[in-house]
């Protein structure tokens, strides 16, 4: 028998990971709930704005719609270009993730930021939240975040240094005693490879690609180090930009690996700086402990051996990487060990 409406208490505490290419909300008790773009499709009606769609819905929307409607990625370069459209999303999300349970009990939600990010933009999403219907909001530290999602010994005086490839950032932390002993934020992470990629093609193809194909490219068959010989190979579509006319070529493996040498170079000196600059106690502890890769970035193939062979190191892909931050976020709400790694502002 379906119950009411009201009667149902599905609401509950919520951890929400706002990520400039996906958001991931885990719930208490249930785990991953949400896992969608983070792109918000609006739709001009008489000179009046209105949300279309959120999510899945209005990526696929990408690159294609008619002079009315647009579909946005609110957060793109790490930082909310847009509050309003961002908080739109995030109302959106919630909801949906609640599953219209939001008549049940009250919910607190934890949000994570980044390191870098300011007064203004943190207070942004803490309102958001609250207009989404949260009780209370507290925030947390995302490189944490993404360490207890990957099980790191973050309560522990062992150093440990996860590095989050995300679409807009890499970010490159050492923790330590639940806290934040070193972080450095690279402007560099999924969305300069796809650029890499739909320029690279463009120079040497003279084929035009649009974000979707580059993306679809990189997770298909990008690297960081180049394949024995050729490697695989894929088609790609496009717009041929001699006669104009929609194009399709071949590409290999070898060729893309070339292709993003220029981005994965940052990557890998964003993880450099970081070795540099820690602390030499801390230093011994990660010659121990490693590196762990998280974000999505972390999935790009050979990754991890380009980054163990510039720092001698050992390197872990975290088990979901996508998840991580998400679920180490969740984590810090329901134990009381990770306490003192939530704060209000
Ligand atoms: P954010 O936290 O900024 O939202 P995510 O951690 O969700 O970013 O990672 C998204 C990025 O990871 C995108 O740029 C996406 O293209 C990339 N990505 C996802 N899967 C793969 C893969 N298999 N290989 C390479 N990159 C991938
Ligand atoms: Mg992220």
């Amino acid at each position: 028998m379906k119950m009411p409406r009201f009667f149902s208490s599905t609401a509950c505490d919520m951890a929400i990971d706002l990520g400039t290419v996906n958001t991931v909300i885990h719930a208490r008790d249930r785990g991953i709930v949400l896992n969608e773009p983070s792109v918000i499709a609006i739709e001009t009606i008489r000179g009046i704005r209105k949300v279309k769609v959120v999510g899945n819905e209005a990526k696929l929307m990408m690159g294609k719609t008619p002079a009315n409607i647009q579909a946005i990625r609110p957060l793109r370069d790490g930082v909310i270009a847009d509050i309003d459209v961002a908080e739109q999303m995030i109302k959106h999300f919630v909801e949906k993730a609640q599953d219209g349970g939001r008549f049940g009990r009250r919910y607190d939600v934890v949000i994570c930021v980044p390191t870098g990010s300011t007064m203004v933009e943190r207070r942004a999403l803490r309102d958001a939240a609250s207009n989404a219907g949260a009780a209370r909001v507290q925030l947390i530290e995302e490189p944490m975040a993404a360490a207890i999602g990957a099980g790191l010994p973050v309560t522990e005086p062992r150093g440990a240094m996860v590095v989050d490839i995300g679409g807009g950032t890499t970010e490159v932390a050492v923790l330590s005693l639940n806290g934040i002993a070193y972080s450095n934020s690279a402007r560099v992470g999924g969305d300069k490879l796809d650029d890499a990629i739909a320029s690279h093609i463009r120079r040497v193809h003279n084929l035009m690609i649009g974000e979707a194909t580059a993306e679809r490219v990189k997770c298909a068959i990008g690297c960081a180090t180049p394949p024995d010989g050729e490697g695989e190979r894929i088609i790609v579509k496009g717009r041929d930009l001699v006669n104009g006319r929609p194009a399709e070529m071949t590409i290999s493996e070898a060729e893309i690996c070339d292709a993003l040498s220029e981005p994965v170079g940052q990557i890998v000196m964003a993880v450099m700086t970081a070795l540099e600059q820690t602390a030499p106690e801390l230093s011994s502890d990660i010659i121990d402990e490693g590196i762990t890769l998280t974000g999505g970035g972390a999935l790009l193939r050979r990754l991890d051996e380009a980054l163990s062979e510039a720092t001698g190191l050992p390197v872990r892909i975290a088990d979901t990487p996508l998840m991580c931050v998400a679920m180490g976020a969740g984590k810090a709400l329901e134990d009381r060990a990770y306490e003192g790694v939530l704060t209000m502002s």
